[in-house]
């Protein structure tokens, strides 16, 4: 079995030359795995030999526009796991802004000074460089000190007063509830706020994994028995994390590493994130995917 992770479809970092619409690769992508696997929904995944499972992060409203018309198409299912606090939402969060702002905003100057180190922005590989370490640092920082540290790099990279990119607007509770009535589409939590879940005390996590699922049965009608984490990396949730989703009722949740605690728990399912990637990138992401997680050998072509 094989989970795959999208953020969404009309994608910035898409680099197909331009030739073809980031629909169309997502498109391209559904054509390829009806056609070679089984397709599961993610809560079935282990049904299935050779099945491979679609999943969406962070509730985006391009999953209701661009997303589920491919899916009704080829008849693939898809759970969409939606942090609540950003429902509504027409704000970037911050990681994203962040790599807006350090990788396109502020050309002009050569470094950057932020979180107490200083980075060069030279070239474009330092500013990704760039973008990295902050995020890191970022990640650790409460929520009043992250703001403080973003208005000043809205002001170094002078990009001040500038629009959110529509692409990142959030799915809101109409577009929410209509995604969920798709006989093809699962709704998931990805907590409230989007925290590394980990980092948090125990309480800040039940709050954020018991108060998203209420929300979100509230909203849909239908119970929440899904789970991804935030980031998805061995240090964005414990071994808490992993109880305290069991004793809430969840039944499955979703990293994106390759590592894990507890080997075959539905608590940390691996997925692996693809973004508009070409399709020979989409076969090896689905297959190396297998391999990590069951060491089978690998598929002779
Ligand atoms: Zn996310």
């Amino acid at each position: 079995m094989s989970v795959l992770c999208y953020h969404k479809i009309d994608d910035d970092c898409a680099d197909w030359n331009g030739i073809v619409t980031p629909t169309d690769v997502f498109r391209r992508h559904m054509e390829y795995i009806v056609e070679n696997y089984e397709v599961l929904p993610t809560s079935e995944i282990e049904k299935g030999e050779r099945a491979v499972s679609i999943s969406f992060d962070d509730g985006y409203a391009d999953g209701y526009y661009n997303a589920l018309p491919i899916l009704e198409e080829y008849g693939v299912p898809a759970t969409f796991f939606v942090s609540t606090a950003r429902i509504g939402s027409s704000e970037e969060d911050w990681c994203n802004e962040l790599s807006r702002l350090i990788i396109e905003g502020g050309i002009r100057n050569n470094e950057v000074c932020a979180c107490g180190i200083r980075l060069s922005t030279e070239s474009r590989l330092d500013r990704r460089w760039a973008n990295r370490q902050l995020f890191k640092f970022m990640l650790d920082m409460d929520v009043e000190s992250r703001n403080r540290e973003m208005g000043l790099l809205r002001e170094w990279s002078g990009t001040e007063g500038r629009q959110p990119r529509r692409q990142f607007r959030m799915l809101n509770q109409e577009e929410l509830k209509e995604l969920s009535q798709s006989p093809l589409v699962t709704i998931g939590s990805h907590t409230v706020n989007h925290p590394s879940i980990g980092r948090l005390s125990i309480s800040d996590q039940l709050y954020e994994l018991a108060e998203s699922k209420d929300l979100l049965e509230r909203l849909t009608g239908s119970s929440v028995t899904q789970f991804a984490y935030p980031f998805g990396g061995l240090s964005d949730y414990s071994e808490e994390t992993m109880d305290l989703l069991q004793r809430l009722g969840y039944e499955r949740a979703f990293s994106t590493t390759r590592k894990c605690y507890r080997r075959n728990s539905p608590y940390e399912i691996c997925r692996r994130c693809v973004g508009n990637v070409a399709i020979n990138e989409l076969k090896q992401a689905i297959k190396s995917q297998w391999n990590e997680q069951f060491q089978l050998e690998p598929q002779q072509e």
